[in-house]
């Protein structure tokens, strides 16, 4: 079973409740966890993995030959992406718009471009002390598509549906929190009760609803500013799986690198009660 960790504004404590929650989990069942919040993984701060594999993430990238090309522009008008031009019978390559695409190597009458390879970022794997198999993807600085690397972190896994997958999905609504969720059973909303994180977890529901994904909310920092996101979900008929009180010492806790269970089981029995209720609305029919 696949459950994401998501949350439409950065900062809500995802990744809090997606650890605390795998290291619940882990207690009775067999846990990978994926860190795809490729641009700023942090979730090894809490799990405390011990790494020890690193795999490369690369894609196409086209290598003109310079001496074989005749200016013919096919590959320019191929690109979609912008990614090559053309100035004075020159082709000129810009690599942060290139998807990978290979077409326009494809469509080149003079068998003039040669694939090359461009780093996209790195797979890492690893195990905790709790045995959850920990997996992270790494996204190279000034890279400017996460999703490349989410991918090759997902094809990783195994569809064994008696592992429990937490991915830990990038904050946001874009292309990098569609590649992470796309295929989870349930997607976990974690949201708090800011005016930012009203307004993103309402674009988050409507990208969820978009994708057919069942979820539920996790509101965090409960009491800080209100009650408008209560209000939000029962007017929309949205199950409140938890509610995390706003307070210091969980702050504290979290700034050591401690989540919600270690050594403090007062959320261990909600947190198992969240699993189980995701067992019961993330099964597919
Ligand atoms: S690989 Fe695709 S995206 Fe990249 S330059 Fe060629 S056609 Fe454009
Ligand atoms: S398609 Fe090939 S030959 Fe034509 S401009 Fe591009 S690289 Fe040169």
């Amino acid at each position: 079973m696949r459950i994401a960790v998501a949350s439409g504004k950065g900062g809500t404590g995802k990744t809090l409740i997606a650890t605390s929650l795998a290291l619940t989990i882990a207690q009775s069942e067999a846990v990978v966890f994926v860190d795809a919040d490729v641009e700023a993984p942090n979730a090894h701060f809490f799990l405390k993995p011990e790494f020890f594999e690193s795999t490369p993430v690369t894609s196409f990238a086209p290598r003109i030959q310079t001496e074989q090309c005749n200016g013919c522009g096919e590959c320019v008008e191929f690109c979609a992406f912008s990614a090559l031009a053309m100035v004075k019978k020159k082709i000129l390559f810009f690599p942060e718009l290139c998807h990978g695409c290979e077409g326009c190597r494809i469509v080149c009458p003079k068998a003039a471009i040669e694939k090359d390879q461009s780093m996209k970022g790195s797979i890492e794997r690893g195990r905790t002390r709790s045995g959850i198999d920990f997996r992270r993807g790494v996204l190279t600085i000034g890279e400017p598509r996460s999703p490349v690397v989410i991918n090759a972190l997902k094809k990783g896994l195994s569809q064994n549906q008696n592992q429990v997958v937490i991915i830990d999905c990038p904050p946001g609504t874009g292309c990098a929190l569609m590649a992470a969720v796309e295929d989870a059973d349930y997607c976990l909303l974690v949201t708090e009760p800011t005016p930012f994180g009203f307004s993103d977890l309402k674009m988050a529901v409507a990208a969820l609803e978009e994708l057919h994904i069942p979820f539920g909310v996790i509101i965090n920092k409960q009491g800080l500013n209100g009650n408008k996101t209560e209000v939000y979900c029962r007017e929309k008929g949205i199950e409140i799986l938890g509610r995390i009180p706003y307070q210091r010492s969980i702050g504290e806790r979290y700034a050591r690198g401690l989540t919600l269970i270690d050594g403090d089981n007062s959320f261990a029995d909600e947190l198992r009660a969240v699993f189980n209720r995701i067992k019961i609305k993330g099964v597919k029919p």
